[in-house]
């Protein structure tokens, strides 16, 4: 009984642990990485590439107008696109990509062993896919959305953490201007 007991309170504490870190690592709407733990993977594949000289790209997405999104259609719907948009993102990615959500309609990938050129067919791809996926919802019928996205790859310019998202955070820029489309 004694050792039935002590297991319980392993267990517990197990289970207290995980959620602790399911709170600290995720981001809680949408499950991808929240903005710390993204960061924290970035650093560290920063350190990997350049020891080993790989190529590392990263991409910044954000949801198109959302702000007329939820002053038309509601906060709540608004939730419900973001999730949906963080699983077509998710879909859309290797195994070995990272995925964050870097702040309210904002998210950002982290590609590794990953060039400009190939980071632009995912990016492509990620921005189909969500092109094409219609939230049903019962009071307003069939929505859909769209994103913009900027991207961004390790180089003699940029090879730090700060440059890279600078340079995505531009390319982004130019992709809203340009008419809410992807930018390398
Ligand atoms: P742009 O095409 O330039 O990106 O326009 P935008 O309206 O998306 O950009 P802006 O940054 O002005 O607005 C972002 C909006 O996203 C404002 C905010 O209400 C909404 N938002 C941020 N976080 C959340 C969230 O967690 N849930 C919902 N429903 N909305 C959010
Ligand atoms: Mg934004
Ligand atoms: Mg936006």
């Amino acid at each position: 009984k004694q050792i039935q007991s002590k297991e319980l309170i392993e267990q517990n504490k197990k289970e207290k642990q995980a959620a602790i870190e399911e709170k600290a690592y995720f981001d809680n709407l949408t499950k991808v990485y929240n903005r710390n733990k993204f960061d924290e993977f970035l650093d560290q594949e920063i350190i990997r590439v350049k020891r080993y000289k790989n190529p590392l790209s990263i991409a910044i997405l954000d949801i198109d107008k959302f702000k007329n999104f939820n002053d038309t259609y509601g906060h709540d719907m608004g939730d419900e696109v973001i999730k949906l948009v963080a699983r077509e993102i998710l879909k859309s990615c290797r195994e070995l990509d990272t995925v964050g959500r870097y702040g309210g309609e904002e998210f950002s990938v982290l590609l590794p062993d990953t060039n400009l050129e190939f980071a632009y067919t995912v990016a492509e791809k990620i921005s189909s896919y969500i092109e094409q996926k219609i939230y049903h919802s019962e009071k307003y019928g069939d929505l859909k959305c769209t994103i913009s996205i900027g991207i961004a790859s390790l180089n003699q310019n940029f090879n730090r953490v700060e440059d890279l998202f600078k340079d995505a955070d531009n390319k982004l820029y130019t992709a809203k201007k340009n008419g809410r489309e992807f930018t390398t």
